[in-house]
Order: C-alpha cells, then structure tokens, then sequence
C-alpha cells in the first residue's frame, strides 16, 4: 500500500459483530499489500503521520435527518478499542464536542477526525481543539494524578496507569492524530483555520478532502495544498460522490494528484448499512481498487507524453520518462490539478445547460396552454444584449457570446417545440 496513509472501514459502527467482520476483512487486504510491498522503513511520514492503514467508523452520526440512525454511541468505542487490542491496527472515529473528545482518549482511540458539518463551525472546533487540549495536559504534567482516563480504565480493570498510558503507542487520554475534513461549504479559509486551532494541541494534522454537495472542489484542495504544503492531505472519494461507482475514477484521480493518502469507506454488506449505503465498498471491491491503482509514482509517468502538447520545461526527451526532471514532475502535476479543476468546471457549465433546459421545456408547455409563439424575437434579442454588456466586461468577444448564446436558443427553441 506504498507509503500512503489509508483510513479505511465503515461509515458508522452498527454492531461489534459488524465491526469485527469488516476489521478481520480489511486485516487480510492490508497483509496482502504489506507482503507484496515489503519496503516498511521507506514509510514516509508527513508531518509525523505515518503511511499505513488506519481503521475508521462513526460512533456519532452527524446525520441530516433525525428520523435516521444516528450512530451506535459510546458502547462502540469498546468495540474499536478490540479491533486496536486484538487486529493491532490503530483505529479512528468523528467527533463534534468536547464531550466526545473526553470519550474517545478514554477509550484510547489513536485518532480522531472532525466531519465536515463540524469543520463549517469554527466555535465547534475551537471547543474540541481545547478538549484535546485539556486531556493532552492532563496527561503530560500530572502523572500522578492523571484524570478520568487512568480511573475510567482502572475501574475496567484495565491495568496499571503506565501501562495504560503506553498502550498501543497511544499515551492515556492523548491521539496519535487529527483529521479535519473540509467544511460543507467550499471554505478554504476556514478550513486553514481550523488547522490552525487543531496545531496548538502539538499533535500531527491531516487534512481530508471530502468535496460539497457531492462535487470535489477540486480547487478548494489545490489551494489547500498550495498555501499548506507540509499537512498531508487525503482524499476521501466516498463522500466526495455518495456513489460506489464513481469511486474508481477519483481513487485514480486522487493518485495522480499526488495526494498523500485516502479515506474510503467499506462496509461487509453495503447495501445493508445503516447509514451511507450508496458509496460503501466491499471488502473485495476495495482490494481490486489498492491493488491495480496503487502506484506512487504514477504522477511521474502517467501522459508524460502529453507534455509534448505543454510548454513546460520539458527537454529533448519529453517522451522518456526516464529523463523527465524533478521540476518538470512539479509542473506537470499542477497541470494535472488544473485540467481537474476545468473537468469539473464543464461539469458544471453542461449540468447548468440541462437545467436550463429543463426550465425551457416547462415555458415551452406554458406557451402551448396560453397559446403563446415560442420564438419570442424581442425576448431573445433581451437576453443577448444583456449578455454582450456582461462579455465586455468579462473581456469574452462580442463574436464568442454570440455563437454560444446562439446555439443555446436554438436548442432551447427545438425542446420548446
Ligand atoms: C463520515 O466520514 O462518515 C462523515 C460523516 O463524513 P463527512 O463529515 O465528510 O460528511
Ligand atoms: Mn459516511
């Protein structure tokens, strides 16, 4: 699995039978790729978080409607705490209060993530960041006296306080991590922020990329990594799509971007899953994914050959990869970054074109009931002259608006009619 970090498991815990089937499953996927891909000491460690898989599920739900499952609650963190005992992999789960931060160090999670919904609200940040802090003191200067954490595990019988502390490379009431997910609301600013506020806990950040409203915002993750070069930034196909047939493509996308790791969501039965159905994978699914894309050094050699078409640094030998430089790597891969911000530019500009027509279609029905013409010549020549205005002070020509404004009424006229 390379040196890339992969947060992988199901979107929510449902059952500590759930929990250990899909743990056990993904266990056998992540031994498969450590024996094929036996260079451990190469793991890179971006800003101290090491490559290597780390097991995710939701114990709270962050959930739109209150009609729908909103998470196991507290009772699933024991069941993640068995997946770290007894599979030995470090485990993950959101929070999104103080209350849940105190919760999760009790339970010796390795690390913790804030979803998107959280990350819109800086107040809610501010809050889980001194949490963090809180049980982080705590713990380093009073030994002695260590807080909920020691006596929460005492009363469970779980050993001495050093032993406690040390567990699973974990210190008591402390996290190897944080992830912070990009807000809902396309806000790089903001998410710079909370990164910002989650760094005074001294802990290791990763920044996870999960797109708005089901579109990547591609542009919101390259400003990300432009202004924060040092934060591993992951991606997070599941959420980005809410559709498992989609996920491939993004994978792919997300390596070729260069991005430092992923989190995707598996499930042992998706179409059953309480939550996030639609964009689970299987375990199986997620194997054939790993396998056949992983390849770190994709960005260096994928359409190298494109180059010949760009004006990049690129020398004599364009088309041997072997000869392409280090610089050349880093234009090409911001090449990469903004062809996928315009691929999703024209997503935008054809699915706004179908809306529109979608409205003509409607105006075409209400012009037959009310006996109406559908050329409505003086309407049309409204809409162009508004639109050169605008193209003049978009410096667009006067010529390009016309064709495409053309083209568009009359495709709007043949649906009307
Ligand atoms: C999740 O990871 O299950 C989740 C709720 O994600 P997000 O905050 O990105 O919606
Ligand atoms: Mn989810």
């Amino acid at each position: 699995m390379s040196n890339k970090i992969y947060i992988l498991g199901p979107c929510a815990a449902e059952s500590e039978e759930q929990i250990m089937t899909i743990a056990q499953e993904l266990a056998a996927v992540i031994n498969a790729n450590a024996n094929e891909n036996d260079n451990e000491e190469e793991v890179r460690g971006k800003n101290g978080v090491p490559g290597g898989t780390i097991f995710r599920a939701g114990i709270w739900k962050p959930r739109t409607s209150p009609n729908t499952f909103q998470g196991i609650g507290e009772q699933g963190l024991k069941w993640l705490q068995r997946v770290q005992d007894e599979l030995g992999i470090d485990t993950a789960t959101e929070v999104s209060n103080a209350e849940q931060v105190k919760a999760a160090a009790n339970a010796h999670i390795a690390y913790i993530w804030i979803g998107a919904r959280t990350s819109a609200n800086p107040i809610a940040v501010e809050e889980i960041a001194n949490a963090i802090n809180a049980n982080v003191n705590a713990n380093v200067n009073d030994n002695a006296n260590v807080n909920v954490n020691v006596n929460v595990n005492e009363e469970e019988g779980r050993g001495e306080s050093e032993e406690v502390r040390g567990k699973n490379g974990v210190p008591g009431g402390t996290f190897k991590g944080i992830g912070i997910k990009n807000p809902v609301n396309n806000d790089v600013s903001l998410w710079i922020g909370n990164i910002e506020r989650l760094e005074r806990t001294g802990l290791p950040i990763m920044a996870i990329h999960r797109g708005c409203n089901h579109h990547p915002c591609w542009e919101m993750a390259y400003q990300l990594r432009t202004l924060r070069p040092d934060i591993p930034l992951l991606l997070d196909p599941s959420h980005i799509s809410g559709d498992r047939r989609l996920i491939p493509n993004l994978y792919q996308t997300g390596i070729q971007l260069g991005y430092d790791g992923f989190m995707i969501e598996v499930h042992p039965n998706p179409q059953q899953a309480l939550s996030d159905a639609k964009q689970q994978l299987t375990p199986e699914e997620l194997a054939e994914l790993i396998n056949v894309n992983v390849n770190d050094n994709a960005n260096d050699n994928v359409n190298v050959n494109d180059n010949a078409n760009v004006n990049v640094n690129v020398n004599a030998n364009a088309n041997d990869n072997v000869n392409v430089n280090h610089n050349v790597n880093a234009n090409y891969n911001d090449l990469l970054w903004l062809r996928a911000m315009m691929d999703e530019q024209d997503d935008a500009i054809w699915a706004m074109i179908d809306k529109r027509m979608q409205i003509s279609k409607q105006i075409g029905e209400w012009k037959k009931v009310h006996g109406v013409d559908i050329v409505q010549p003086t309407r049309y020549q409204d809409i162009l002259q508004r639109r050169l205005e605008w193209a003049q002070a978009h410096h667009i020509s006067d010529q390009t608006i016309q064709q495409i404004m053309d083209a568009i009424h009359e495709e709007s006229v043949r649906v009307q009619s």
